[in-house]
């Protein structure tokens, strides 16, 4: 089969499956390739869920903010606003400040709180705390939703979806990009051809970048999610544990329904490893005893708990937009774990790019260009958190 449409989307994830739909609201055509069985099991059906306005850059705060006021106001979403808390230690207490004074500017209700204060939202030692930053409309969306939600859309406007189909090479054609795609059932092979094509492939789009002879720095990292057993009477309470992030060490946690998730991000895990490494629950759990001495009455369930990739970029933000020199090749990928907060905004700000507009959010600063000196990277990069 050789088949034409105006836009192919690599990656039916929550990205690939929000630019997708936004491209077909704009009138194109498109193709979405997915190399598993079903869409959404990629980073997206194996995140912590999180949404949160929260970001120390300016651009990631628009991102969240405007997706997480479209799941909001989406009635599939699953959105719950149990509130983003972070512990902030003395050494990164300044730029915290600076950070919310600059989320309070953006309209934001987010407050620096006293470690006292932070305590009674959740009991913690507060040792080398200087203070909290706790925003109450974060939380959490259901990404399976959203991502069904807008497929039966997309569907509804001809979008096709095609599963069990792995991108094995691209090719610059005069009309734009000709992919080669096998069919995981029969082996089958298929061209499909389009002058645009959106790279959404998430931890693998740098895999899917190299087969076009393309560089895009974006590569796996893995994380686990370990889940507790329902939680002893004397844990639990009438509201949900809000998403806690201790920024000394990273650790993690929130309710999920009776029990808690939580995690910790280890640096050295990188590259494709699979399965959950149990090794790295004893330096977790020894995290969680530090902040939150009350952890000791947990159990864990280890049939309950994941693990999955973060699609990291050497600044930890993600790279959107058109790859100079490569006309019709779009970047929507590379969002270091913060992908499904940003997903909604993406699919809007992709189809202005396809379409040649000027974006609704300005891109500069996450464009790839960044990476070989031809724009200012920006300040600081996003801290590694969930
Ligand atoms: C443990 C964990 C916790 C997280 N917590 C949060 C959180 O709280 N909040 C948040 O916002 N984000 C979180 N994330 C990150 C979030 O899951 C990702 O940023 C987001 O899912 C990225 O979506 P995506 O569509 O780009 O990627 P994916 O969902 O990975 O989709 C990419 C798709 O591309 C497909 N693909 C790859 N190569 C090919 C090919 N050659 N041919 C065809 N298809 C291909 C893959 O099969 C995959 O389905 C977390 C991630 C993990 C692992």
């Amino acid at each position: 089969m050789n088949a034409t449409s105006d836009a192919i989307v690599i990656g039916a994830g929550i990205v690939g499956i929000s630019c997708a739909l936004r491209l077909a609201q704009r009138g194109l055509s498109v193709r979405l390739i997915e190399r598993e069985i079903a869409p959404a099991t990629g980073s997206t059906g194996r995140s912590a869920a999180g949404v949160r306005h929260q970001f120390s850059e300016a651009v990631n705060v628009q991102l969240s903010r405007d997706s997480i006021a479209e799941y909001r106001a989406m009635s599939q979403s699953g959105y719950r606003p149990i509130g983003y808390l972070f512990l902030v230690p003395e050494s990164d207490w300044p730029a915290q400040l600076d950070a919310i004074a600059m989320q309070r500017a953006m309209g934001l209700t987010v407050e620096a709180l006293t470690p006292q204060e932070a305590a009674r939202i959740l009991p913690s030692n507060l040792n080398g705390i200087a203070g909290a930053s706790w925003c109450a409309d974060d939380g959490i969306v259901d990404p399976h939703s959203i991502c069904m939600a807008w497929l039966s859309q997309a569907r509804a406007l001809g979008v096709k979806l095609q599963t069990s189909s792995e991108v094995c090479a691209i090719e610059q054609t005069p009309g734009g990009w000709q992919i080669q795609c096998q069919d995981s059932r029969d082996r089958s092979a298929q061209l499909h051809q389009a002058p645009i094509l959106v790279n959404a492939a998430g931890a693998w789009a740098g895999q899917v970048a190299a087969l076009a002879g393309l560089n895009v720095p974006v590569g796996p990292a893995r994380r686990m999610i370990f889940v507790t057993g329902p939680l002893p009477e004397s844990l639990r309470r009438a509201h949900w544990y809000p998403l806690t992030v201790d920024m000394t060490t990273g650790f993690w946690l929130r309710s999920e329904h009776e029990r808690l998730i939580f995690g910790l991000s280890n640096p050295q895990d990188s590259g494709f490893s699979q399965g959950i490494d149990w090794e790295w629950l004893e330096p977790t759990c020894e995290a969680a005893l530090e902040r939150f001495p009350w952890f000791e009455q947990l159990s864990i369930d280890r049939r309950a708990s994941w693990w999955g990739y973060y699609e990291d970029t050497p600044d930890h933000n993600p790279i959107l937009g058109a790859m100079p020199g490569m006309s019709g090749w779009i970047n929507a990928c590379g969002f270091s774990g913060h992908g499904v907060q940003q997903a909604a905004a993406t699919g809007r700000l992709i189809a202005q790019e396809a379409l040649g507009e000027r974006t609704s959010i300005d891109l500069s600063t996450l464009r790839i260009e960044r990476f070989s000196g031809q724009t200012d990277p920006g300040k600081a990069s996003e801290r590694l958190i969930v």
